[in-house]
């Protein structure tokens, strides 16, 4: 199924809650996702037998990797159990984690049928990560949760650092160094205007070329090609043969053209771009007894006539936008 760009719906991203245990201020700014903040009642959410029968109509589809992301997606209860349901033939079902919780559930979720884990770590610098994160939460409980995903065979994983200046660029080849010469996979990710609540500078984004400059100056290495069409970060691989790194570049390098990403929030609405306005509501039709053959059709024409390319579009006009929270919709 191909939308207007003619890109194949081949991703599908499923947020299971809209709640994480850490305010990182690229995605959940403590100041706005505070006390007061009004989280999805536990009646909003879809079910797992919900979601379990969206994604089994979008693999029909044409779906073949499924994602589960959040907020933090360890918060929601026996979510092994999704995992089993969601475990299909032939797809790939990865998870989005903070990693806060990996240690005591990464062998029960790959006893349950997932097959790799990405884990964000913005910095290894203990103060910068607790900066970031601010809940103070150690690096050491994630890098934990790191080796608990690796024992149980998640992989291959992938860890995930937003850079922001002024805040953890000066820790990019400390990371580099750290994971270089290991079975994880480093992405940098340059800070993007996701939602409208994170004070998104143009200022504050480290462009990869910058990223790649800085890693290259001291660890030589050289592009790759990617594993497939679609694949997000732009691959490198240390030419002293001691693996490679990623960088994901939506602000400065944009990567529309091959988007092939649909996305349902926790409460069962459909998004076809990380950075949308407004999505459709599946659950509406669900919970009013649709049958398979209207939820078929109903994701039909919202793939049929989807035009996104924000990060192509992005400009200063753009970025003030009442777009959706990325900790509602999943990165
Ligand atoms: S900006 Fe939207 S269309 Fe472009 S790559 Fe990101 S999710 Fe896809």
């Amino acid at each position: 199924m191909l939308d207007t760009m003619r890109r194949p719906l081949q991703d599908l991203r499923i947020s299971v809650t809209d709640r994480c245990n850490f305010r990182c201020g690229y995605c959940m700014p403590k100041e706005i996702f505070n006390r007061e903040y009004q989280f999805l009642a536990r009646d909003q959410l879809l079910s797992f037998e919900e979601i379990t029968r969206v994604a089994r109509i979008l693999v029909e589809k044409g779906v073949s990797k499924i994602r589960l992301t959040g907020g933090e997606p360890l918060l929601r209860a026996q979510l092994e159990r999704l995992v089993e349901m969601l475990a299909f033939d032939d797809v790939d079902l990865t998870l989005t984690t903070n990693g806060s919780f990996l240690s005591r559930k990464a062998q029960v979720l790959a006893d349950a049928g997932l097959t790799r884990v990405t884990v964000s770590l913005d910095s290894l610098d203990d103060d910068v990560f607790q900066a970031m994160n601010d809940v103070e939460f150690p690096v050491a409980g994630v890098l934990e949760g790191l080796e608990a995903a690796s024992a149980a065979g998640l992989g291959p994983i992938k860890i995930n650092a937003v850079v922001k200046r002024g805040v953890n660029d000066h820790t990019i080849l400390e990371m580099a160094r750290h994971f270089k010469n290991t079975s994880y996979i480093l992405r940098f990710i340059e800070f993007m205007d996701v939602g409208h609540t994170n004070g998104w500078r143009l200022d504050d984004v480290v462009p990869a070329a910058e990223i790649l400059a800085t890693i290259s100056a001291k660890l030589p290495c050289e592009p790759v090609e990617p594993n497939y069409t679609g694949e997000v970060a732009r691959r490198y691989r240390f030419l002293d043969g001691t693996g490679e790194f990623g960088i994901i570049s939506s602000v400065s390098q944009p990567f529309c053209g091959n988007c092939t990403r649909l996305r349902l929030s926790a409460e069962g609405v459909l998004y076809t771009c990380l950075f949308a306005t407004d999505g459709s509501d599946i659950r509406a039709i669900l919970r009013e007894g649709a049958s398979d053959e209207d939820l078929a059709s109903f994701v039909d024409t919202i793939w049929k006539a989807r035009t996104d390319r924000y990060s192509e579009l992005r400009s200063s006009q753009t970025s003030g936008l009442d777009k959706v929270e990325m900790s509602y919709i999943g990165g």
